[in-house]
């Protein structure tokens, strides 16, 4: 079993949210949307709502990027679905959707990248993966990416982001 799947066990984890605090979650840009529609057969309203993020917690994502204010224009935010506490993906063995169409975000953390390009990890005490790594090495080899791998797919959502119609 993966270090993702043990977490998802233990009912923990970032597929997972605690009643009510949707802050911490990212917009998707409309290509992720897109994208998740056409390969689930789904409608967008079956799996995405909408919200205002408050400004306090804006100002926190925009902190961490600039890329934010293209992926919650004005605060306002279209994100994943929550049910039961948990994403509308999640199901027991983990995510059911296809690694290739889920949202960057899910596929960066918890990576991401800092304005010079620099790996920098989203510290989260309910990240097993965390919990059991000693160094950044050791964190991108449990979670079984490399920093290329995801400094790729971090291109790949500039992109989206500035191009949300385009697929
Ligand atoms: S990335 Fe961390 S928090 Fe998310 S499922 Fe894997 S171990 Fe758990
Ligand atoms: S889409 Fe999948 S990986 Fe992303 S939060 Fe939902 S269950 Fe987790």
């Amino acid at each position: 079993m993966n270090i993702c799947a043990e977490c998802h066990k233990k009912n923990r984890g970032c597929c997972q949210l605690i009643a009510g605090n949707t802050d911490s979650m990212h917009g998707l840009s409309q290509y992720e949307i897109d994208r998740i529609s056409s390969t689930m057969k789904l409608n967008e309203s079956d799996f995405i709502c909408h919200d205002t993020v408050k400004p306090e917690v804006m100002n926190g994502f925009r902190k961490l990027d600039s890329l934010f204010d293209k992926l919650i224009p004005q605060r306002e935010r279209a994100r994943l679905k929550i049910i039961d506490n948990a994403c509308v993906f999640l199901k027991p063995d983990g995510c059911s959707l296809p690694m290739e169409a889920r949202p960057y975000y899910c596929r960066l953390y918890p990576f991401w990248f800092n304005r010079d390009s620099h790996l920098i990890v989203i510290r989260s005490r309910f990240c097993l993966a965390q919990e059991q790594s000693l160094s950044v090495v050791s964190l991108l080899e449990a979670i079984g990416t490399t920093e290329a791998e995801l400094l790729t797919l971090y291109r790949e959502l500039q992109h989206a982001a500035g191009n949300p119609k385009e697929s």
